[in-house]
């Protein structure tokens, strides 16, 4: 097999063999295939499509392409959450110390800002100090004491999916389900994971567009999480309205932190608790819905989410006063609100053109490198549904100068909301839950118990967790 002979075979529709996918892809890592060889077949790959088990194998080999994880010093099935990403999705950063606090690890890899959605690592680095470059025995000393940790993909973590994904990048080959579901679960599963709750969101502020999409993504990331013996669900949500009331990478944080203390925004609230709450089924094989989230909920009450995140801080180089003290984020000089031109109610409101602007203030990247400024952000007073009086705030635009502030104000927040005279259709969030036994409308507890069982317990002979 010569790298052209599988580049030719991908190209002409064959299914390919584990081992030619496997020899391709050392080959590439070895130097004997080539930029040029691994960009034609990636684009092969687009154009012609996998099935799941040529992707579960491409998962595979670019997951045993570099060191795997795997936390022996800390007790329990571990589980995270992967979003596939969006504007205001600050939602990793109160969840997986509440997840924590319930008695479940958390070792979360996270990724920087991609395109106008934001990033949980740039998120998290707005702590004066944090770090997010942790070596695999940092990693785990993190998760050991907070009983989460967050990081980022290490050199050695899934080093074929970094390499591709460079390629990817800069030759038009990021949008294709199997390329996206093996980069993604290669990273997931080099984690030392048990379980993976997916969170794959469509819309406007998001990668896929229409929703169904998002369900192709949603089925072939179930599907090939469990052929590689991982425990995978994922939520299908919407993000063709903004998430929250932030936009930004500090600003999110102090909005996270509201969170933890029960006073964030009602929407974030309800994803956490959704998401949480299946982590802890996925976690607790036996416990049920109503008790997970019941439990959830005391980790908001009683700070313990709180007080694991505080942890979580100190142990990577964090100030942690920032818990207590928000005003200790890095703060944007000017703060120019966006107002009202005339009675009415927000019927309307365009992530994309909100993650534009953060872009423009210097808080997200136009280039892969480039610095971003923690401060800059936006803070929405009005939402979707919500009324607002001519010459009332509709957003407060944060940013480094006046006259940056006010450019960005005019040429992109004003324009991105609308405003009408009654009130938008109420849309639902969670749109749909994604398991083995196929996509069913979410209806809440009934839907988790339909697709799941009722505790959560059925035997799961790859995972260990708690889906059948
Ligand atoms: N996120 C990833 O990690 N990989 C992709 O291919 C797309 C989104």
């Amino acid at each position: 097999m010569t790298p052209e002979s599988i580049i030719r075979s991908k190209r002409d529709g064959d299914e390919l063999s584990r081992s030619a996918i496997e020899a391709f892809v050392q080959g590439f890592l070895s130097g004997s295939v080539a930029d040029y060889q691994m960009s034609a077949f990636l684009m092969a790959v687009v154009l012609r499509g996998m099935t799941s088990g040529e992707t579960a194998d491409l998962t595979r080999v670019m997951l045993e392409s570099g060191e795997r994880l795997a936390f022996p010093g800390v007790p329990g099935l571990k589980v995270d959450k992967h979003s596939t990403g969006g504007v205001g999705d600050l939602v990793s950063l109160p969840l997986a110390p509440l997840v924590a606090a319930c008695g479940v690890p958390v070792p979360m890899i996270s990724g920087r800002g991609l395109g106008h959605t934001g990033g949980t690592l740039d998120k998290l680095e707005s702590i004066p100090g944090l770090r997010t470059d942790l070596d695999a025995i940092a990693f785990e000393r993190v998760l050991a004491r907070a009983g989460f940790a967050m990081g980022g993909q290490t050199p050695t973590l899934a080093p074929a999916d970094r390499r591709m994904y460079a390629l990817r990048d800069v030759t038009a080959t990021v949008e294709s389900v199997p390329l996206i579901v093996s980069s993604i679960l290669s990273k997931k599963a080099a984690a030392g994971l048990d379980a993976l709750v997916l969170d794959v969101k469509f819309g406007r502020g998001a990668f896929m567009k229409r929703e169904e999409d998002a369900l192709v993504l949603a089925h072939e990331l179930v599907r090939v999480g469990r052929l590689l013996g991982l425990g995978t669900v994922a939520f299908v949500t919407d993000m063709d309205v903004p998430l929250g009331r932030a936009v930004g990478n500090g600003v999110e944080v102090e909005s996270a932190l509201a969170c933890l203390s029960g006073r964030g925004p009602e929407d974030v609230m309800d994803l956490v608790a959704t998401l949480g709450t299946a982590m802890l089924c996925l976690g607790r094989p036996g416990a049920g819905w109503a008790e997970s989230r019941v439990r959830l909920e005391q980790a908001v009450a009683d700070g313990s989410g709180r007080d694991r995140f505080r942890t979580m801080v100190r142990e990577q180089g964090g100030d942690a006063g920032v818990v207590e003290d928000p005003r200790r984020l890095p703060q944007a000089p000017a703060s120019l609100p966006v107002v009202s031109p005339r009675d009415g109610w927000v019927t309307d409101l365009d992530p994309a053109a909100l993650g534009r602007a953060v872009i423009e203030l210097g808080g997200g990247r136009r280039r892969a490198g480039d610095a971003i400024d923690p401060a800059v952000g936006i803070l929405l007073e009005r939402r979707p549904g919500e009324r607002a009086t001519r010459g009332e705030a509709l957003a407060v635009v944060r940013g480094h100068t006046l006259p940056e502030a006010e450019r960005v104000a005019r040429d992109l927040v004003a324009p991105a909301f609308t405003l009408g005279a009654e009130p938008p259709r109420p849309r639902a969030l969670v749109r749909s839950l994604v398991t083995e036994r196929g996509a069913r409308p979410w209806a809440g507890p009934r839907t988790w118990e339909e697709c799941v069982g009722p505790a959560g317990a059925g035997a799961n002979a790859g995972a260990k967790a708690g889906i059948p």
